[in-house]
């Protein structure tokens, strides 16, 4: 994190029903709609991304719900899961695992049934995948009157996002991505039809009842006593990244991306995800035949001081997945491509037994 973060951590805590921090929230909620180009103000909720999935599963999606599913990967199916919690019936639309979801598959589901919900996570973490929101976003517009509910946990402040522009219903993300602040806060935008949707059924959740929240929100406050000091490092996160500017920060991250991926091909690796749908947070990329993801993953962090991520399911032990989000500089991931690209691939074998 930036060190301005950090010591905006350190600060004394202040009670959560004073002035002071609701004008802090207000700062915060403030912020936040700039990095997205939302005009609403959010709210911020204190859980994990996950919790924030949680909240707009439990507020949008049941019980009566008929959702439709669209998923490239683990965290797709997260969603689904928190889902099916909640809705009446999912279907789902499935990208084969390194692709993104197919917009005139979509227009064709959208077509035959009527949704009251879509779900789509914009940045497939576990792939390396970004799937094309805007479209997905235009499509569900033109052929549906569903909400369009969005993960947006590793494409916030990382990827273009215009949350009133491309028509987006809800949007969730976490703290510790994009955002370069700690873990532990999530945050929820929803559109006026979202809040109209709202008001229609009650929350089966307490703890993330989001009418309770925006209703307490009016004045910036929150329903329950929140993480007060992870707020003071977001609300500093927030001030570099629009002072950076959201159109250099995604473009920052393209560059991440490119130099990363351009190393690694230049070495003769195989990227997992296929080139029209690479995500710019996060390059997922295939070990050579016979290695084990997990022996360089060991490697990279001890001998190096690289820590990055295996694959996930069938894949976790053929692919690696490095992380160029958040507070990062091209340099130094383009420095950490080249680790990778100069590893010694035979000594990432698995040891034989008997070996001498
Ligand atoms: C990290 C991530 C999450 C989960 O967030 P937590 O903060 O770990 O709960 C959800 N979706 C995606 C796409 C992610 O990358």
């Amino acid at each position: 994190m930036p060190p301005q973060v950090l010591a905006a951590l350190s600060r004394q805590v202040i009670s959560h029903r004073s002035q002071a921090f609701a004008d802090l929230m207000e700062s915060v909620r403030t912020r936040l709609c700039k990095v997205v180009g939302a005009r609403e103000l959010p709210v911020v909720l204190t859980s994990s991304g996950t919790g924030g999935l949680e909240a707009c599963c439990a507020n949008f999606t049941g019980p009566q719900g008929r959702v439709l599913l669209l998923t490239a990967g683990y965290y797709g199916d997260l969603f689904g899961r928190i889902a099916a919690n909640h809705a009446r019936s999912i279907d789902t639309l499935r990208a084969e695992p390194g692709s993104c979801i197919d917009v005139g598959r979509l227009e064709t589901a959208l077509q035959a049934t009527q949704y009251d919900a879509v779900l789509v996570t914009h940045s497939e973490s576990s792939t390396g995948v970004l799937n094309p929101l805007q479209a997905i976003a235009a499509a569900v517009r033109r052929y549906s009157s569903a909400l369009l509910l969005v993960d947006g946990a590793s494409s916030v402040a990382i990827a273009d996002v215009a949350f009133d522009a491309w028509g987006l219903d809800v949007l969730v993300t976490g703290t510790q991505k994009g955002l370069m602040a700690p873990p532990g806060l999530s945050v929820v935008f929803m559109s006026g039809a979202a809040r109209e949707r709202l008001g229609q059924s009650r929350s089966p959740s307490h703890y993330f009842d989001l009418a309770l929240a925006l209703d307490r929100a009016k004045t910036h406050a929150t329903a329950f006593t929140p993480a007060v000091n992870l707020v003071y490092g977001l609300d500093a996160a927030l001030e570099i990244l629009l002072g950076e500017g959201m159109a250099q920060v995604v473009r920052r991250h393209e560059a991440a991306a490119s130099v990363c991926q351009r190393i690694l091909q230049e070495a003769g690796l195989r990227l997992f995800a296929r080139p029209e749908c690479r995500a710019p947070g996060i390059t997922s990329v295939c070990v050579p035949a016979g290695v084990l993801a997990e022996n360089a993953q060991v490697f990279l962090e001890h001998e190096e001081g690289i820590p990055l991520s295996i694959g996930f399911d069938a894949w976790k032990s053929s692919v690696l997945r490095i992380g160029h989000m958040g507070w990062m500089a091209v340099d130094d991931v383009a420095a950490a491509a080249r680790c990778i690209a100069r590893l010694d691939w035979d000594a990432m074998k698995p040891v034989q037994a008997g070996a001498a």
